[in-house]
């Protein structure tokens, strides 16, 4: 701890100090040998601890139905148990005795409800995690901010001068930059002074910054002391909902399940409250209804944007599919699709065409003499020349013609729906076009290509017995056109 705090803290004879039978308490319940007997002489010895230890007793909290209610001390304690009195007796001990002293009233008050709230939060969180030592949790849950009462007690006006939250306890940062220390190191200080057991003075020094995951018991404190800023607090949603992110955070505890324990501790606050003589007020439960309902909306909303997201990654992720199913059809050096794609396509519209009796037109096309363009400039430039071939003859053809690239500089048209002589018309007009248009520039001259064209069709007079076969006859019909001196459209012979 800073070292200056510690002096003042050491010197301040305002700092609240455990009773006489809080420490007759304390050491009782590190004496191995302590027996209920002498828990409850010790406990006797204080009539008000003794009337609270009954009436905890035979509280809803711990009196079940089927059970008489306990009539002494004795009674009480052989019903709660020895840890558990203790640590209920050390609680309401502190907790009603550190009440007094002239300063800060209101602030005292509302740090009082937040504990107990917390105290109460802790035990049922400790519940619902399925620990032991239930009431040691409760008395964590009290005290994990004492550290703050410290501080409130020692630098009043310094301590006014955070914008405390209702339950008191201000940013820690906010603590450090004005006292050098945050409340819970002042608190651990101040749990080791007053010989706190091990337990409380790790809790209390941990409850703010974990971690919590493998230690559940400074989890629930720790979600204990949100659970009651959820009760106590007015804030917005947004407020709300980051209490709630961390609640979940440290505890696990999810919306629903927080508006859950919200009624529970709704449905046990007036037993609490005047157990410990706290006000818990009724706009206060009221406000926690609504807190509660909020939270849910709160929760709904973001489960609303999580599935938002999750539908926008599924989009993502099947377009991706869609891009890469995409990519395997093409062939990466001109974007045209490749022979894998070419074959569906052709089975696909041979078969259509054959079943609606349509004409389907293929035309084989292969560039002339490609190979000098390749000897003369070299290959980047070859390389241009496809790509800007296969360019503009995609940029010639209707949405529903397929261009694949079949191999080296060769490339194959499916023209669906096209008769022989439409197929023709189109294919010699592209000739015209392509061969008045550069391909390419090598310094600063245009470079001109052309092809020749094999057409075969499907329909009218020609009749195939499988794709394969068309394919076969448009591969010979551009044998032909080479033959017959390229840059031309050919027909099978015949
Ligand atoms: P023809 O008019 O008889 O078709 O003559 P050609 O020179 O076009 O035909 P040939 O089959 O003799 O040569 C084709 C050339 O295309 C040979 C090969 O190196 C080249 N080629 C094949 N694939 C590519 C490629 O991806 N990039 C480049 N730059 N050249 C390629
Ligand atoms: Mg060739
Ligand atoms: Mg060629």
């Amino acid at each position: 701890m800073h070292p200056e705090l510690e002096t003042l803290l050491g010197r301040c004879r305002d700092l609240p100090t455990p009773p006489g039978v809080a420490l007759r308490v304390l050491e009782l319940a590190q004496d191995p040998a302590t027996d209920l007997a002498a828990t409850a002489e010790a406990i006797c010895l204080d009539p008000a601890l003794s009337a609270r230890i009954l009436r905890i007793a035979n509280s809803p909290l711990f009196a079940s139905a089927t059970r008489r209610p306990s009539a002494t001390v004795s009674q009480a304690l052989a019903l709660l148990g020895l840890n558990a009195a203790l640590s209920l007796a050390l609680g309401f001990s502190l907790a009603t005795t550190m009440r007094g002293g002239a300063q800060a009233a209101g602030a005292r008050e509302r740090f009082w409800r937040r504990s107990v709230l917390s105290a109460m939060a802790s035990r049922l969180l400790g519940e619902r995690a399925g620990l032991e030592r239930l009431e040691e949790l409760m008395l964590a849950g009290l005290l994990q901010d004492i550290g703050a009462l410290a501080l409130m007690h020692a630098l009043p006006a310094r301590y006014a001068s955070l914008d405390a939250a209702p339950g008191g306890v201000p940013p820690l940062q906010r603590e450090r930059a004005l006292f050098g220390s945050d409340h819970a190191e002042v608190g651990a200080w101040l749990a080791a002074r007053w010989n706190l057991p091990a337990y409380l003075q790790r809790i209390i020094g941990h409850h703010e910054s974990g971690p919590y995951r493998g230690d559940p018991e400074l989890a629930c404190v720790s979600g204990s002391g949100l659970l009651a800023d959820l009760w106590l607090r007015a804030g917005g949603a947004e407020e709300l909902r980051a209490i709630a992110a961390e609640l979940e955070r440290r505890t696990g505890l999810s919306g629903p399940e927080t508006a859950h324990m919200l009624e529970r501790m709704s449905a046990s606050a007036p037993e609490l409250a005047s157990l410990f003589e706290v006000r818990l007020e009724p706009h206060e439960a009221r406000g926690l209804q609504r807190q509660a309902l909020e939270l849910m909306v709160v929760r709904n909303l973001v489960e609303v944007r999580d599935a938002a997201d999750t539908r926008r990654e599924i989009e993502a992720l099947k377009a991706r599919t869609r891009d890469l199913s995409e990519q395997v059809r093409r062939d990466p050096l001109t974007g045209a699709y490749n022979r894998l794609q070419l074959e569906e396509v052709l089975q696909r519209e041979f078969e259509e065409a054959l079943r609606c009796k349509r004409p389907l037109s293929i035309a084989f096309i292969d560039l002339d003499d490609f190979k000098r363009i390749n000897d003369r400039h070299g290959h980047l430039v070859g390389d241009q020349v496809l790509q800007e071939f296969s360019r503009c003859l995609n940029g010639r053809l209707r949405q529903t013609d397929l261009l694949a690239r079949y191999g080296g500089e060769e490339f194959l048209i499916v023209l669906s729906n096209c008769d022989a002589a439409a197929a023709r018309a189109t294919l010699e007009r592209i000739l015209a076009e392509i061969s008045r248009t550069p391909m390419a520039l090598v310094d600063g001259v245009p470079l001109y290509i052309t092809f020749s064209a094999g057409l075969a069709c499907q329909g009218g007079s020609d009749q195939f017995a499988s794709a394969e076969d068309l394919l076969k006859a448009a591969d010979e019909a551009l044998y032909g056109a080479k033959r017959d001196g390229r840059n031309q459209v050919a027909t099978p012979a015949g």
